[in-house]
This record gives structure tokens, sequence and C-alpha cells, in this order.
């Protein structure tokens, strides 16, 4: 609350409480502080004792001749009917009486009696002006939250979108049926009334969905899922139905609801149960959905990251029937993303935009995007007018592996045991064949690691081999047999290490069939569900014999390449203690200096490829890039 709104308040109620005071003051006769029930009244005059009357309405105001009692007061006040018995009465006894004229049905009467009320819906009134006004907008539950783009505000097109060929292809169709929606319904074509946008986060499916509105030229109506949600029941509800309202008013538009997985999740699970918000609100917007044909010339599009975790009632026919997958971009695709990024900044001679691109594998158009401008900011820092390849490559090192930590005091035994650690992954890199090229080897901390090992792909990579799987362990484990061979110690730096390759270990075997003893079958399925509601606990489809045996292969699969990580970085020794000297030297080393390093190098006896058995069963998808990190 602001605090003017706060005077404000305060000011109100003081003179609301002013009021009060003061009307209970008028309000109460002075001379009437005696109250008497009326029979008593009646006794009084009938012994006389009463001198004059006052009747107003059903009250009677009185006094008595002389005190009565122990009161020295002769007023009273009593309330009872002024009936023709009494007046008789009171004829007879000589009392002196009169009616007020202004009595209850006055206005001053009223106004008095009425006040507070009054008073109190000002207040209100009032309070709820300065909420609007203050932007909190607490009171405006129902309306929904949608921006509308009109067609001359959306300028994005699909020039912008760039690197999702076959998705802009997909949407072409709905384009041209935006742009001219009898040419279809005259000749009884149905267009999908509902499009669901599918892909990993930051790939362009918000970007995408507003360059069709653009390109077609109509109304975009945008919400997120989230938007919905609300702390009240039913608002939600509500906003859905004043979104179509509105959308029916401005067809033909697209309605774009981003994020759908915020409402759009399985009914009927998660910890809160039954009818929730959420649940009434995805009940009326596939009732908005079935209400109106698909020529009506509204097309509900939207965006997810988990179209797995969606109901199944939205993806029925005539709802979100057509899906249109958004990927990660390939090399081809990030370069022309990383084109449409740098259309407006100047870039050196030097810039090779599909190198960048080829050394980028995993990322996403955001990330590209992010890339570009860090690029520029780094560029200008240092007062250059165009953009160079050396911007590009500090921009990539602060985007995979954050920034450089200069001022973090490291002991030199920590420093020795994090350029051993890291000379231990390199040198088992590059001595695998099969596994990635080194990229960068640095003991400079970064973010949260000590030290960081990158590797990157020559090519995207979208299954992955058994062997390349197990060179991955084997890289990764190569930091924590460097420190055992030469410190004879164990570290904690090398814990992330060890929980990416029981990670991958445990995949293996669980879910891309790659252990011979357990064979190939999947399980455990729907454990990466536990925290979105779908499943309370984890699914556990197997017996305790076979979990034994699972644990047993995740660890045979563990050792056997910490072993061979191990055997190794033994059998090259030399090399390992010369590159861990230059890392502490240099603190940096690039994968060209490493080759150098290593072919300079003669090695003692032929290295024996620790490869007996280069199968390449089983195929899985996995991000390509892969960095060791040590905190
Ligand atoms: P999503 O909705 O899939 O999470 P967005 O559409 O919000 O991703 O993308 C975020 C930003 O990343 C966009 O504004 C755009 O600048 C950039 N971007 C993402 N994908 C692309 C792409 N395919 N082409 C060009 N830019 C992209
Ligand atoms: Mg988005
Ligand atoms: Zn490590």
């Amino acid at each position: 609350m602001n605090s003017q709104l706060f005077k404000n308040l305060v000011l109100w109620l003081v003179i609301f409480v002013a009021i009060i005071a003061l009307y209970q003051l008028v309000h109460t006769p002075r001379t009437a502080t005696l109250e008497i029930p009326y029979s008593e009244f009646l006794e009084y005059v009938d012994k006389g004792d009463v001198k004059e009357l006052e009747f107003k309405g059903e009250q009677i105001l009185g006094e008595f001749s002389s005190p009565v009692g122990e009161s020295s007061e002769t007023g009273f006040k009593t309330v009872g009917p002024a009936s023709e018995d009494l007046l008789k009465t009171l004829e007879e006894k000589g009392v002196s009486f009169k009616f007020d004229a202004n009595k209850e049905g006055s206005l001053t009467h009223i106004l008095l009696n009425w006040a507070p009320l009054i008073l109190l819906i000002v207040i209100m009134v009032f309070f709820m002006r300065q909420l609007q006004a203050g932007g909190t907008k607490a009171m405006s539950f129902g309306k929904n939250k949608a921006r509308m783009l009109s067609e001359n505000q959306n300028k994005i097109t699909f020039k912008d979108v760039a690197g999702v060929d076959e998705a802009k292809e997909e949407v072409q169709e709905i384009v041209e049926f935006l742009k001219s929606p009898k040419k279809f319904t005259k000749v009884g074509g149905r267009i999908p009334k509902g499009i669901l946008l599918v892909g990993p986060p930051g790939t362009g499916k918000t970007l995408l969905a507003k360059a069709i509105a653009g390109e077609a030229g109509v109304p975009f109506f945008i919400i997120s899922g989230s938007d919905f949600v609300e702390m009240f029941v039913g608002v939600g509800a509500s906003r859905v139905r004043d979104l179509f309202a509105q959308a029916k008013r401005h067809a033909p538009c697209i309605v774009f609801v981003d994020e759908l997985d915020a409402v759009g999740r399985h009914r009927g699970a998660g910890l809160g149960g039954g009818h929730d918000e959420r649940e009434q609100t995805l009940n009326q917007l596939l009732v908005e959905m079935d209400g109106f044909e698909s020529n009506e010339g509204i097309i509900v599009m939207a965006a997810t990251n988990r179209p797995d975790v969606l109901d199944p009632a939205l993806l029925r026919p005539g709802r979100f029937d057509r899906q249109v997958v958004v990927p990660r971009p390939d090399v081809r695709g990030r370069e022309e993303i990383l084109k449409v990024h740098s259309r407006n900044t100047p870039l050196d001679s030097d810039v090779e935009l599909t190198v960048i691109a080829r050394s980028t594998p995993g990322f996403s158009g955001a990330d590209l995007e992010n890339l570009v401008n860090e690029s520029a900011l780094h560029a200008a820092r240092q007062n250059r007018a165009k953009i160079s390849m050396q911007d590009f490559e500090f921009a990539k090192d602060k985007v995979i592996m954050g920034v450089e930590r200069k001022s973090m005091i490291i002991s030199d035994a920590e420093r020795k045991i994090t350029a051993y650690h890291e000379a231990g992954h390199a040198l088992v890199a590059k001595l695998t064949p099969g596994t990635d090229p080194i990229h960068k080897v640095t003991i400079i901390p970064r973010g949260m690691a000590l030290g960081v090992t990158q590797q990157l792909p020559i090519e995207d990579r979208y299954t992955l081999s058994r062997t390349s799987l197990n060179g991955t362990i084997m890289v990764l484990l190569g930091g924590r047999a460097a420190e055992e061979i030469v410190f004879s110690e164990r570290t904690s730096g090398a814990g992330n290490d060890l929980d990416r390759v029981t990670d991958i270990a445990r995949r293996m075997v669980c879910e891309w069939g790659m252990s011979e003893k357990v064979g190939p079958v999947t399980f455990g399925k729907g454990e990466e569900q536990i925290f979105l509601g779908k499943e309370i606990s984890k699914s556990k489809d197997y017996s305790e014999e076979t979990a034994i045996e699972i644990d047993s292969e995740i660890r045979s699969i563990v050792t056997e390449n910490y072993n061979k990580a191990k055997t190794t970085l033994e059998d090259n020794i030399d090399l390992l203690h010369k590159l861990a000297g230059m890392l502490l030297d240099k603190e940096v080393i690039d994968g060209k200096e490493l080759e150098e390093l290593v072919s300079s190098h003669k090695p003692q006896k032929d290295y024996p490829s620790p490869w007996q058995n280069p199968t390449t069963e089983g195929s899985v998808a996995f991000r390509s890039s892969n960095n060791s990190e040590d905190a």
C-alpha cells in the first residue's frame, strides 16, 4: 500500500469516527437519561407524578414533577403507544403533552440514522478507486489479461523466424486461411481450430505464432497460461469466456495461449485434488473451443514445452488436433538465426557465422540471440565499432560456462588439485577415440565451477551410441582418476561429475536398454514427472531383484569406465604432469594447444585402445554439448 493511499484512509477514518460521535451526541436527548418500562410509566402517570410529555413516534420523552427514586433527574424516556386510553388519562391528570412533528419519517432523521452506512459505502468506493488507480487492479477479477496486437502493431513476419522451415511450411496453410477464409469455406474445407506448437524453451514458438498473425495481417490475442490461474476460484474460467467473446468481435484473428501446460495439465492430478481452479479454467477452455465453428475465423494456437503433461482432452479432434514441432535448430538453422539477429549489428570481416553455428550445438534461438547481444556488449565495452570473432568467443564462454570469477581467491594447493583434475578430464578425452574434441580447458573459476573442461562435437548428434556414452563417462571420471593417481586423495570437487556419470549410467540401463544382463527393457517410467503433479510418487514397475540387478549394472558400468580412465592416465602420467603444469601456468588451454602437446609427446609404449567392443546399438536423443564442471 502506498503512503498516499494510507494517509487518505486515515483521514477518512478520523472523519468517520467524528461523525459517529457527533451523531450519538445529537441523537440522545440530554434531559432523558432515565429509561423506564412503559408499565412503570403508566403507573407514574396514574400516580400523577408526570408533569410534561412529548411524543416522538413510539418514543415518549417526559419529565416528572419532582425527582423520583434515588436519581436527582426529572427527565425520563420510554417507548410505547400513544393510545387513546393514555391520552384520556393524561388529560384527566392534567399532564401537558405535545407531539413532535419532527419525528422518524423526516429527512434529517433518516439521514442521521443512515449516516454511518452511507459513509461506509463512500469509503469503500473510494478505496476501490484508489486500488485501481494505483495499478494493482485488485478489483478487475473477471477481465482477461490478454494483450491484443492489432494488425498494424504486429510487425513480425516469417522473415524474423529462421531455422524452423518445416514448422513454417506447416503453418503456411493457416496464414492462407486467415487471409481469405471465404476461399476455403466455399469449398467446404475444414481448417483446424487449434494448433499446438511443441518444442523446447526459446526455440521461437511465441515468435512463430506472432509471425503467423503478422503474415496474415490479422489481430493477435496473446495470453499466458499462467494468467488464467488465479487465487480466486472461477476467475480463470471467466477470463477464458471474456477472451473468446473479445476474439469473436475481431475475427478473423488468432488467439494464442502461451505456456499452455500451466492450465492444460492432466485434470484430477496433483496434490490439490478435486475441482480446483485450474480444472475449471481448462473445462471452460474446452467448452469455448467446442463452441465455435472453424469457419468463424478464429484460430486458437497454443505453445508448450511439455506436451506429455497435457490433458488428453485438449488433444482430441476439434481442439488442438494439429501439432507443429518447433525443434532446436541444427547447424544450418543456427547460422540462419545468427544471420537474422546480426542483421542490424556491424560484423567485422573475420566473423564467420558458420563457425559460430558449428560450435554452439544445443543452443536455442533465444540462446543465439543472447549470444549476439553479449558479443555486441563486449565489443562496445572495448570501444570497438564492429563485433569480431573474439567477442563471439568471449560471449560463448560466458553463456556456456558462466562469468569468470577472477576475484575468487584460491589457495595454491586447491589450484593444483583443480589443474590435475581438469587435465585428467582433458587427457582422457584426448586419448579416447570416439569422444568429442576438447574445445577449451580452464582453471579460471566460472560460475559455480573451479575449473571447466569444454568439449564440442563436430556435428549435431541426435542419437548416442553406447560407445560414445561410455566415452563420456570415462571423460567425466578422468578428473577423479587424476586426483587419485597424483594425490592419492579424493576431493568433493568431483561431486558434479559423479552425479552426471550416475545419471548417464542409470539411463543406459533403465531407459536405453544398453545392459546385457538387464536386457532391452525400460524401467521406472514416469519418474520425471514427479514434480509436475501427475504422479506423486515414483512409479516402481520392477521387482526388488531387478532393482538389485539394475544397481549392480550401473555400478559395474561406472567402475569399468573408471578403471579404464585410470589406466589411460597412468599410462600417460608424463603427459598428465605436463598438461597440469601448463594449466597452472597459463590457466587456459584451447584445443589446438592440447593437440600440439599430445602430438609432440612420444609415448613410451603404444597406447592400447580401451575399445575392444565398439558396438553401436541403442539410439537415444541427448544434448550433445558437454562440459565437465567442477565445484
Ligand atoms: P519460445 O516461445 O519457444 O520459448 P520465443 O519465441 O519466446 O521462444 O523466443 C525468444 C526469442 O528468441 C525470440 O524473441 C527471438 O528473438 C529468439 N528466437 C527464438 N527462436 C528463433 C528463431 N527460430 N529465429 C529467430 N529468432 C529466434
Ligand atoms: Mg514462449
Ligand atoms: Zn570434473
